[in-house]
């Protein structure tokens, strides 16, 4: 049974950061809600709205690549005026500090960078959504380029070089996962001393071996999420509450 409070744990997360060396963040969706960005799983999150696409479906279908482009240029525009919020910017202050070696993200809402993150600093596991390519020939497009076209022609566009399917550049459910920035999440999750995960579900794969990584490795895991994750267990330390709060001021001098 977990007899500790609220406090009790806000003041050992502090600790643990405060002791580490060599910390790595993992964010899902869960980190975005606060910025207006609505999570996948959550009771009102965007699967109680509305069924995922999935990649064989998209490449299959004309019409399921129109409903994709669809929700693509709404969800972009969200993305656009979000602005980053206390968890994202505790983690920018923890990589000012030098204690943050990477930022590994399931998120493709670029909140981590506008936050003061470099590209460099941020994995992003599940991709982009600022820019689309080709799935042939992985030749970019600018995503202004094909909403100007499905406006224009009611079709999806086709790559000006090879004559393949362009796709937003991220990974949709069924899509095999970016092998060099897996192999990079991996590597970091096992040189780091404390793994900590904000907002995820922990129930995507491969992404939730992560944290598994970490801990086989000897490093502290720390959950925060609203709601239990099937990795509660293996934490050193798991907080159910709000990141903003639990985040506010971290990483301040
Ligand atoms: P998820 O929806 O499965 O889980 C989100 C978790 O965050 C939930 O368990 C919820 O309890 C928790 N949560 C929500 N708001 C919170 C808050 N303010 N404080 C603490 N916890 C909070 O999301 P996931 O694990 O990231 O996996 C699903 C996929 O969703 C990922 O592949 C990701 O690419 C995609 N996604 C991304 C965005 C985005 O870029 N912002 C938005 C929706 C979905
Ligand atoms: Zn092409």
């Amino acid at each position: 049974m977990d007899c500790n409070s609220y406090d009790e744990k806000h003041a050992r997360l502090i600790d643990m950061i405060n002791e580490a060396e060599r910390i790595v963040a993992f964010t899902g969706a869960g980190i975005s809600t606060e910025s207006g960005i609505p999570d996948f799983r959550s009771p009102n999150g965007l699967w109680s709205q509305m069924d995922p696409i999935m990649y064989d479906d998209f490449v299959a279908s004309e019409e399921t690549r129109l409903e994709d482009w669809r929700r693509r240029f709404i969800m972009n525009k969200d993305f656009a005026i979000a602005k980053p919020n206390e968890g994202h910017l505790a983690l920018a202050r923890l990589a000012q500090s030098g204690k943050l070696i990477s930022t590994i993200t399931q998120n493709i809402d670029g909140l981590h960078q506008k936050s003061g993150l470099s590209d460099e600093q941020v994995i992003e596991i599940h991709g982009n959504c600022t820019y689309g390519a080709c799935l042939d020939c992985e030749e970019p497009v600018d995503l202004h380029w094909v909403e100007r076209q499905i406006k224009a022609t009611g079709a999806t566009p086709r790559c000006s070089k090879c004559g393949g399917l362009i796709k937003a550049a991220i990974i949709s459910f069924g899509q095999a996962m970016p092998q060099d920035k897996m192999h990079r999440a991996m590597q970091d999750a096992a040189d780091c001393d404390l793994f900590i995960v904000l907002g995820s579900s922990l129930q995507v794969y491969p992404a939730a071996n992560l944290p598994q990584i970490a801990k086989h490795h000897d490093a502290q895991l720390v959950i925060i999420n609203r709601d239990p994750t099937p990795f509660d267990g293996l934490a050193d330390l798991y907080i159910h509450g709000e990141i903003g709060t639990t985040m506010q001021g971290i990483g301040r001098p």
